[in-house]
């Protein structure tokens, strides 16, 4: 989807809001496609001084199974949108991230959401940013609270004691 902006480019302090909605569902991420539902862009770019500026909020729900704690889970995102769009990408934008080229004197949208999203993924698909995991021994999903197993004594410290102790 292209976002026209005949209007506003060359005239600054104008502005044009967008809403989107992309299908990204055949984004992979290691074996899963977590990104099943519509993701929805809303936002405003805007003129100014003459430098286009686009920000907004991409938003979707994340269907996958968790890298830690394997867990099938459900997780709203929401990731602002802060980039610059520029008429010809130079040599030192092209190493921004955050700069997109026109094409003609439209955006992009669909290529720009979907690189937002990808940035702001983490390494890992993770029911919620700080999950707990399993434990390695048991296999309890550690979310629901600690396990039974007792804690390695940690070697180092087995050595520092056997030291103290004579
Ligand atoms: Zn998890
Ligand atoms: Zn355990």
């Amino acid at each position: 989807m292209q976002l026209g902006l005949s209007n506003i480019i060359g005239c600054p302090g104008e502005s044009i809001d967008f809403s989107v909605s992309v299908d990204l569902s055949d984004l992979r991420y290691g074996t899963s496609y977590p990104v099943s539902e519509p993701v929805v862009a809303e936002g405003t770019v805007r003129n100014t001084a003459g430098v286009l500026v686009m920000t907004g909020w991409v938003r979707t729900c994340l269907h996958g199974v968790c890298d830690r704690c394997a867990s099938d889970f459900t997780r709203e995102v929401e990731i602002p949108i802060n980039v610059v769009l520029v008429e010809e990408l130079s040599n030192e934008d092209s190493e921004d991230e955050w700069v997109f080229p026109l094409e003609g004197d439209c955006a992009d949208l669909e290529e720009i959401v979907r690189t937002v999203l990808v940035l702001n993924m983490d390494s890992k698909l993770l029911c919620k940013p700080d999950c707990k995991g399993i434990c390695c021994r048991c296999g309890k999903n550690l979310n629901d609270g600690p396990c039974e197993c007792r804690k390695e004594p940690d070697p180092r410290f087995a050595a520092l004691r056997q030291l103290l102790n004579q």
